[in-house]
């Protein structure tokens, strides 16, 4: 597939540039934990530095878990841009692939190994994309901020977060572009990509059930905290929680649902789950993308009891359950949800967060940078459309956001030939792999908003 307006030369090597990169990022290991970022910044500040491109700079501590930032100044006033992006990756289990994982393998079209989806990739268009704009003279007014950074995989306490606390001189810009969005779908002869304005928060939470301890050959009237527990899954999940409709979820239903009754029902509380399962029977990816953003749920993952021995009643079961709230909602919402799921319930139970709570947010949209990422996909991919939503995970622009309330930070790596369905499942999985057309697409794309936007 050809990127409209863009010569086949300047793609050809433009895949060649960045599939070399990503290939080499790959094959530092940076699984997290522990990560090891510090070998990622060391080699991106070498491989500008091969360029020509000086005066990057590796960040952060503990002293093994850097980032490397790097600022291209016009010296001129004018808007600023941090493309952004994270250098660690999760685990791989060799076994399970076809090839090992990091590899960087170069085969049948594609990049492959831990990374190539998530998000080594960015690290690498990125970086060819701020090269590209050095090598012509860098941004006519305004700065671009070039950013891999550490620990966003697990927890993120170095990385983002350190940077944005400690290193605002660094990374304080108007407008962010960060992984997560970018991924298309088609409905109805449409090709609608996801723009990530916002994402949602966590509020993971333990139950704590407490019982009575005591001979297992004794049935127990009550007070045996299993069947409590079992008593409090079944509760919370069969528990109706209140629906919100916002913008998160406004732009999918509008551009992805094709029958107008349909919308109406989905747009509409009283109705809404209905029509999800209405909407799940004929499509049911995009009624997993919609559900989500429909409020917070709760699922129970995890089950422990302190009984060693099956022939003893347990006086304690952990029930571990992940929440995820929409910006603007708090864990106040949650608990008063737990509550009134558990009212009634023969059970006693206390309810502790699991790691920080952590609220989420989002940016305005749209905005002059929503006004350039749309215009210039319509460049290459003429027809195509935005899609304002959020993510229902978590990335690092929720720290800029919080930081730096000016600040408007959106999600979007578009990706070219291959859509949300083939490139999402590779996410954390076996044989993730980027076919290297959508990489040089990633790249050119992420040039072109930068010069547009500090033109
Ligand atoms: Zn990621």
């Amino acid at each position: 597939m050809d990127i409209a307006g863009i010569d086949p030369a300047v793609v050809a090597e433009v895949e060649c540039e960045t599939s070399e990169l990503l290939s080499a990022l790959i094959q530092i290991d940076t699984s997290n934990p522990p990560g090891d970022e510090t070998k990622v910044a060391e080699f991106m500040a070498a491989w500008f530095a091969q360029r020509g491109v000086t005066g990057g700079q590796i960040v952060g501590e503990p002293e093994h878990r850097r980032s490397f930032v790097l600022t291209l100044d016009s010296g001129l006033p004018g808007p600023s841009l941090l493309l952004l992006a994270h250098e660690d990756v999760v685990p791989a289990n060799a076994a399970d692939w076809q090839v090992p994982p990091f590899s960087g393998l170069i085969r049948d079209g594609y990049v492959w190994g831990r990374g190539a989806v998530d998000i080594k990739n960015l690290v690498a268009a990125h970086a060819c994309a701020a090269a590209r704009l050095a090598a012509s003279g860098g941004p006519a007014r305004g700065k671009l901020v070039y950013a891999c950074t550490a620990d966003e995989e697990e927890g993120s306490v170095g990385g983002a977060r350190w940077l944005v606390r400690n290193r605002p001189d660094l990374v304080r810009t108007d407008y962010v572009i960060n992984e997560g969005g970018g991924h298309f779908l088609e409905r109805a002869g449409r090709r609608v990509y996801i723009l990530e304005s916002g994402e949602k928060g966590t509020a993971q939470f333990r139950l704590i059930v407490k019982g009575e301890a005591g001979h297992a050959s004794v049935p127990l009237r009550s007070g045996n905290a299993v069947v409590a527990a079992a008593r409090v899954v079944e509760a919370l999940v069969s528990h109706e929680l209140p629906l919100v409709i916002d913008d998160s979820s406004e732009e999918l239903v509008r551009l992805l649902v094709d029958s107008p009754a349909l919308r109406e029902r989905l747009r509409d509380p009283r109705t809404a789950r209905e029509a999800l399962a209405q909407l799940a029977r004929r499509d049911v990816q995009l009624a997993d993308m919609i559900e989500p953003l429909y409020g917070f749920a709760f699922s129970p993952t995890i089950v422990h009891s302190n009984s060693a021995a099956v022939n003893v009643y347990p006086t304690r079961v952990e029930l571990s359950v992940d929440c995820r709230m929409l910006a603007g909602h708090d864990e106040q919402e949650v608990l008063t949800e737990v509550r009134t799921a558990l009212d009634g319930v023969e059970a006693d139970w206390d309810l502790e967060w699991v790691g920080p709570v952590v609220r989420g947010n989002s940016s305005p949209y749209p905005t002059p940078l929503a006004e350039v990422l749309g215009a210039t996909l319509e460049r290459y991919v003429p027809g195509a459309e935005l899609a304002n939503s959020h993510s229902v995970g978590f990335t690092d622009s929720n720290w800029f956001r919080a930081a730096y309330p000016d600040t408007v930070a959106y999600n979007f790596a578009p990706h070219l030939v291959e859509g949300y369905d083939e490139v999402t499942p590779r996410y954390h999985n076996v044989d993730e792999r980027i076919l290297i057309r959508d990489l040089a697409f990633q790249s050119l794309f992420a040039e072109a908003v930068a010069r547009e936007l500090l033109s």
